[in-house]
């Protein structure tokens, strides 16, 4: 019989995200989570009472005081959704409203172009050179809004400051939005220009820096004016997308800023150790101010490598991609983890 009703459903590619193995004995540095607890704040707070029974608050008001005394803004530049790709969608779905397309590079977070997509937005990805960073000029063009990483996913390759004036300088008439998941990891935040420009809107994440990835918290950063825009939007579609426990958790673990700091360091000072060494075994990595590396190797196999880490239990990401087929994103896992993966890397080396 034919299905007339198949033509009214909306046909999309979906992300796929890292694969989540079971099991415990195994070292996962695919999905780039972080290696460490979160604040001993967090605990604390599972242990007590909760108001489960009730519905949360839906201003979210205690996570975004938090958020505002950290950051030192105020509450109505704050919005706060679950995990960055909940803020992202609605972001998508608030600013890019135009018929010209929206521009991001080709090389970047895969799920870009599936919200576009989704939404119908029209979009052009622009190449990054042959080092994988970002061509700034080709955002001078007309378009219908921007956005990028910052750091850059899967390369973890940083821009400075003034590379993001610059294309905000060039593209007053749209907003541009600054993904800065990663941002913690080394990089300067673009937080500073939300003075100079209303048209900017920047995106964070608990779950990298902060250890929460499956507490799910995000939040955007601006103009009072692009906040509204967002609540309008969030409103429409799902007043409570924030659950009460992610409200207490996401606040206790804000107010723990030397734990924050001890861990993001940690992490940095791996990445560099990690990347010190995977040179020595002949490695090349793009320059990363992330808490992962994106990693070659002239002599050995991308796939070959990725599945004979896995038979090991060691889990990295790979991609398909033409120009990144060859390249394995490894997130910064513990000290122990990462010498577990030069070893796996030597003994691989010695036996092919
Ligand atoms: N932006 C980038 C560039 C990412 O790599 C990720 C992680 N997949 C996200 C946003 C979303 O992270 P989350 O939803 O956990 O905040």
């Amino acid at each position: 019989m034919e299905r007339k009703w198949m033509k009214n459903i909306r046909k999309v590619v979906p992300y796929v995200p890292g694969e989540q193995p079971k099991g415990t004995d195994l070292i996962k540095l695919n999905t780039n989570e972080n290696p460490y607890e979160p604040s001993p704040n967090v605990k604390r707070y599972l242990e007590c009472d909760h108001k489960y029974r009730l519905y949360p608050d839906p201003t979210a008001d205690v996570l975004v005081s938090q958020l505002a005394t950290t950051y030192g803004l105020s509450k109505d530049q704050i919005f706060v959704g679950v995990g960055s790709d909940d803020v992202l969608a609605m972001a998508f779905m608030t600013f890019f409203q135009s018929e010209k397309p929206i521009l991001f590079p080709d090389i970047t977070y895969s799920f870009y172009d599936v919200w576009a997509d989704l939404f119908r937005i029209p979009y052009e990805k622009q190449k990054v050179d042959e080092e994988f960073r970002l061509v700034k000029e080709d955002y001078y063009k007309e378009n219908g809004g921007i956005i990028f990483p910052n750091p850059n996913a899967p390369t973890g390759i940083l821009e400075p400051l003034e590379f993001i004036e610059d294309i905000l300088k060039h593209n007053q008439e749209s907003i541009v939005i600054v993904d800065e998941a990663y941002i913690d990891f080394g990089g300067q935040s673009a937080l500073s220009l939300l003075k100079k420009y209303e048209n900017l809107l920047v995106v964070q994440t608990f779950s990298k820096s902060r250890s929460l990835a499956g507490i799910r918290i995000g939040f955007a950063m601006g103009n009072p004016v692009l906040i509204k825009a967002l609540n309008d939007v969030k409103y429409s579609f799902n007043s409570y997308t924030m659950n009460e426990a992610s409200l207490i958790i996401g606040s206790e673990a804000l107010k723990d800023q030397e734990y924050f700091e001890k861990t993001c360091n940690l992490i940095i000072e791996t990445r560099e150790e990690f990347v010190a060494e995977m040179k020595q075994l002949g490695f090349s990595m793009c320059p990363s101010k992330a808490n992962f590396v994106f990693a070659t190797h002239k002599e050995y196999d991308a796939t070959e490598i990725f599945e004979a880490a896995k038979k090991e239990k060691i889990y990295f990401r790979h991609f398909n991609g033409e120009r990144v087929k060859d390249y394995l994103r490894i997130t910064i896992g513990t000290k122990e983890q990462m010498k577990q993966v030069i070893s796996f890397f030597k003994n691989y080396m010695n036996k092919s």
